[in-house]
């Protein structure tokens, strides 16, 4: 059975050279495919210290060895390159059918060089790729690059393309695939900076599988765990627009900028209440979850927006951070933020900063063009939104992100730039989970909820074993979380279907199967391939000047006691995170200032990063 690596295909926007190559089969072997072919691409390829916006950043687009195959949740897709909102590696996870779009081309990664001189787009179909010119659309929302590529290139074409926000270089801009985001760590703005707004793939559906025989049983087998899974019924109910069900209840609902862990009538942001507003559903390639939950709103200021979404994440942050209960306005906000292609997450963060300044004093009407930003109304959001994306007056400032922000503006704003490394926080409120919380803490792009799920704090699973959610004694489970997500991104899983009951057993041998690699059965082995992923992109950050210094959560955790109102936890706060990195970096095997050692390096086949390791000195 002939391995079965994958192919890459290089684009240099400044030389318009487009070629082909294939992939090493020991990267096959060890890194599988997705994230950890990105990590290890990257880090061969980028110079340390190069401009995340310069001509010399590369962006890759990956999907992985199980893409456009008949199993299911696995045809993710994703953005890597070097972040220009925190200056570390960034990865950004996407759905909808791009993913298996590209594999059909044959083709698991684009490498994207250079800087074209104009704006241009790429078309990629079986006959190759062609750079072609891009200024009918530059300007363009996503949703009409989308429609305009569609007519140019016929309905059987799949895109991932940059709205106003990328060509403006917003620090938190995402690529968009239908109405999904790979939205987080300002993917979109790298994209924007090449001048390329879409990538416009036309392919015919064909399998690239080594053993397409094992590998047809394995997904029968998936499809009939899957059905019976519980928790892929819920999810294919729900999604995950009824977590702040959840969250607000256990007071880990991050409000008015992280200051509160519950929202006053929070039952009004219910998941039933937002069932009230569903109008479809729509779904990623070959998932019959078909989770993204669509909504529209019928009447009032905001009759007639229309959202595949908001999920959780998008919920949180067009409610939380400005204490709205208006499910209309969250709605309208998320349309916005994927017409302009944003990252939700970053953006309402953003906003919940400037509310608390204008709250403060530290921003005055005069400097939020006349907005007035006061808890609990939406209509400003909305107006802040098309700001952002436009980068026009306070818009502007807000495009950088909270940390350059609140450095902008000096006078102690920065207690209210909540974020890790650069890297806004999600929904998830550390000091009544801290064990998510650390996750942000040490996660290598910043702080991301999918990079270390904590679902033993969230929802109380017991795996690998229960955890009491405020200790801050868990490093171990961090550490599982993290590696357990790591290797689930080379195949690209999908977060949720990892949780559907065939992941233990059956993803490996799929795996296994589509490489025509037999160790990638072996679930010890995935362990440690996830181990691996972490480690390199570790050192990519350590190279780029991180150490101990940038794992921190923000000063609010460590120093303001948290208000859950009526939930449990109130006055928790973080006060052992130098304890907590000592034991992190002990079982990581790092050093005090968290850098991986020699040792750790070889014992993963890393000896290549030796080199940039040496000379890293203690804190
Ligand atoms: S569960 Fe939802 S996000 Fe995941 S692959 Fe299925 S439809 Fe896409």
């Amino acid at each position: 059975m002939a391995v079965n690596t994958g192919k890459l295909l290089r684009v240099n926007l400044s030389s318009c050279k487009v070629s082909t190559e294939p992939v090493p089969g020991s990267y096959a072997e060890d890194f599988i495919g997705g994230r950890a072919y990105g990590i290890r691409y990257l880090y061969e390829e980028l110079a340390p210290g190069t401009d995340p916006l310069g001509e010399k950043n590369k962006l890759l687009l990956l999907t992985g060895p199980l893409a456009g195959t008949m199993a299911q949740g696995v045809s993710r897709w994703m953005v890597c390159t070097k972040s220009p909102l925190t200056g570390a590696f960034a990865r950004s996870v996407c759905g909808a059918d791009f993913g298996a779009w590209l594999k059909f081309t044959g083709y698991e990664i684009i490498i994207i060089e250079g800087k074209a001189e104009k704006p241009v787009y790429l078309h990629l179909t079986s006959e190759g790729c062609r750079i072609l010119d891009a200024r009918d659309i530059w300007g363009k929302d996503t949703k009409e690059t989308q429609a305009w590529l569609n007519q140019n290139h016929g309905q059987n074409t799949r895109t991932a393309c940059i709205g106003p926000a990328g060509e403006n270089l917003v620090k938190y801009a995402a690529v968009v695939s239908d109405r999904r985001t790979a939205g987080r760590c300002g993917t979109g703005a790298v994209m924007g900076s090449k001048n390329l707004k879409a990538i416009a793939i036309t392919a015919q559906r064909k399998m690239y599988l080594a053993d397409p025989e094992a590998f047809d049983k394995l997904a029968r087998e998936q499809v009939s765990i899957i059905r019976n899974n519980k928790g892929f019924q819920n999810h294919k109910e729900w999604g995950t627009t009824s977590t702040q069900d959840i969250t607000n209840s256990i007071g880990i609902y991050p409000v008015r900028n992280f200051r509160y862990g519950q929202q006053t009538d929070y039952e009004k942001l219910s998941g039933k209440a937002y069932r009230k507003f569903r109008t479809g559903e729509i779904g990623c390639y070959s998932c019959p979850a078909r989770c993204g939950k669509v909504h529209t709103v019928n009447s009032g200021l905001y009759a007639g927006a229309h959202s595949e979404g908001p999920e959780y994440e998008s919920i949180w942050a067009f409610t939380g951070p400005i204490e709205s209960n208006s499910i209309e306005a969250s709605i309208a906000a998320d349309q916005l933020c994927d017409d302009l292609g944003l990252d939700t997450i970053s953006t309402g963060s953003s906003i919940g900063f400037a509310y608390e300044l204008y709250e403060k004093g530290l921003l005055k009407k005069s400097d939020t063009d006349g907005l007035e930003l006061v808890y609990g109304r939406h209509e400003p959001m909305i107006a802040l939104i098309n700001k952002i994306g436009r980068r026009e007056g306070i818009g502007n400032l807000l495009a950088e992100g909270t940390m350059r922000a609140a450095a902008s503006i000096g006078k102690g704003a920065e207690i209210a730039a909540i974020h890790v490394k650069g890297l806004e926080l999600p929904a998830y409120e550390p000091r009544g989970a801290k064990s998510q919380g650390y996750n942000y803490a040490t996660a290598s792009i910043g702080a991301s909820h999918c990079y270390g799920y904590a679902a033993q704090d969230v929802f109380g699973a017991p795996v690998p074993r229960p955890t009491d959610r405020f200790s801050e004694e868990n490093a171990d489970i961090v550490i599982f979380n993290q590696d357990g997500a790591a290797w689930k991104e080379t195949g690209i899983l999908c977060a949720f279907s990892g949780g559907w009951g065939w992941v233990p057993g059956l993803c490996g041998k799929m795996l296994a199967a589509a490489r025509g690699i037999d160790v990638l059965a072996d679930n010890d082995y995935l362990k440690k391939v996830g181990e691996r992923m972490f480690n390199l992109e570790r050192a990519f950050n350590v190279r780029e000047g991180f150490d101990r210094k940038q794992d921190t959560l923000p000063r609010r955790m460590l120093t303001e006691p948290l208000h859950t109102r009526k939930a449990k936890g109130e006055g928790q706060i973080v006060s052992h995170q130098d304890d907590f990195l000592d034991k992190y970096y002990r079982l990581r095997g790092w050093t005090q200032a968290g850098i991986p050692t020699v040792d750790k390096l070889k014992a993963l086949g890393l000896d290549f990063v030796l080199k940039d390791m040496t000379g890293k000195k203690q804190p």
